[in-house]
């Protein structure tokens, strides 16, 4: 049997906090795991709400993390519609919206993330983080319908592209030069610019000027903030997310944070970081589990994102920040949009890479960032030199 508290309780029903249950259960803990859910649904994967649910094509099911019966026969008791509202470290306990108190032996937190507000003059913005967003925004969809997209993020290119493939017109502003400009930098922020003109969205960069905007509803994707609030009230560290060492534990030995909360200290990358992205929620659980139930789990994967836009798909691995003196080298076609994207150090070793229409990319890049491999750039840039080759 494996080793570990009597009880787990995971505050977050979303990707993070049903993969640590089932994380739980896979590695033999026999313990009770209770799973708070504050919405009123079956823990559910974000993606489609912004692709193919969001256009009409998926079905919501297929975003369901597990069944509803995997629940029961897993032995985890998931609360729908409960929140959790505070944490007594000392009294190893959680506090219920209904005032109840739950016991814990160790404590995973996995409240997300929840979209930035931004006032709009003369309209009610519409923000997309929740099945039912997603559904309202799909209802102001349509042939002849005005939709404004403030911010040209991974959310509003998705928006607008998917509003715009059901017909609607677009306008998207952003305040930026470039959409993507914080994560991608000018060159490939570009690229997602012609994307969308080319696709018919009026795309206003480098504007904040909302006035004389006529829309029939405006939907604001300006970013997320962590929901810290529970570790902040009870005294964990928490800066720019909770802070967790290697192993997801945060400054409470007792106490988790997995997902969109977690600021990391990343083994590989020997920096903190925060990642909002669907792979990290995948992913951490199994390394919090381990820990919880006594390994010496260390959470090392590469940070790693995709996102699909009209025709274009694109998948990103490692990490890049504004802060880095990152330059950037592309092998194969960037006009047809198909190519990979390297960011590389000053000493020419790879930082990052996204690759556009092109596939497998990830898996042949990872051993080069994580190996910390100078490259040859000609090699790099040449399609034809496999990527196994690129080192100097
Ligand atoms: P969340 O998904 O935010 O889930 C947290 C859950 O906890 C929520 O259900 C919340 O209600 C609940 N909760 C919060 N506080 C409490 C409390 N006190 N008590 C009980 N429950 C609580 N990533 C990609 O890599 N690729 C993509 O293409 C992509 N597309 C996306 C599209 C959309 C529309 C959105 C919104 C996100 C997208 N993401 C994408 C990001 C990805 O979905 C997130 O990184 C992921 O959802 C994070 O999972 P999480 O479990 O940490 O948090």
């Amino acid at each position: 049997m494996a080793e570990g508290p009597d009880s787990v309780v995971i505050v977050g029903g979303g990707l993070a906090g049903a993969k640590t249950a089932e994380a739980l259960r896979e590695q033999g803990y026999t313990g009770s795991v209770t799973l708070l859910a504050a919405e009123d649904e079956l823990p559910y994967e974000r993606p489609p709400l912004s692709k193919g649910y969001l256009m009409g094509k998926d079905e919501f099911d297929k975003a369901v993390v597990h069944p509803e019966e995997w629940y029961a026969e897993h032995d985890v008791d998931l609360r729908r519609g409960v929140r959790a509202t505070a944490i007594d470290r000392a009294a190893h306990e959680v506090e219920l919206d209904d005032g109840s108190r739950l016991p814990y032996g160790a404590l995973v937190l996995a409240t997300g993330s929840e979209p930035r507000a931004l006032p709009v003059p003369g309209a009610e913005p519409l923000t997309l983080r929740t099945h039912a967003d997603s559904d309202r925004i799909k209802a102001t969809f349509g042939a002849g319908k005005r939709l404004a997209v403030i911010g040209g993020g991974w959310i509003g290119l998705e928006v607008a592209a998917a509003a715009r493939e059901a017909g609607t017109d677009v306008t998207l502003v952003e305040a930026a030069a470039q959409p993507l400009l914080g994560v991608l930098g000018p060159e490939m922020g570009s690229v997602f610019a012609d994307l969308h003109r080319e696709h018919g969205v009026d795309l206003r960069l480098g504007s904040t000027d909302l006035s004389g905007l006529e829309a029939d509803a405006v939907v604001v994707g300006v970013g997320v903030r962590p929901r810290t609030e529970l570790a902040e009230a009870a005294g964990l560290d928490v800066d720019n997310g909770v802070l967790v060492d290697a192993s997801l534990r945060t400054s409470d030995p007792d106490v988790y944070a997995v997902g969109d909360i977690a600021n990391h200290d990343h083994p590989v990358l020997g920096r903190r970081v925060r990642v909002e992205h669907w792979a990290n929620a995948l992913n951490q659980p199994a390394t919090a589990a381990a820990a919880i139930l006594g390994g010496s789990a260390a959470y090392d994967r590469l940070p790693y994102f995709f996102s699909d836009q009209y025709d274009l798909g694109m998948e990103y691995v490692g990490h890049a920040t504004r802060d880095d003196t990152a330059r950037v080298v592309t092998r194969g076609e960037v006009e047809k949009r198909e190519f990979v994207a390297f960011w590389l150090d000053d000493q020419d070793r790879i930082l990052a890479a996204m690759n556009v229409n092109v596939w497998d990319v990830p898996d042949e890049v990872r051993p080069l960032i994580v190996n910390r491999t100078v490259v040859d750039v000609d090699r790099l840039s040449d399609p034809d030199t496999p990527l196994a080759d690129v080192g100097r």
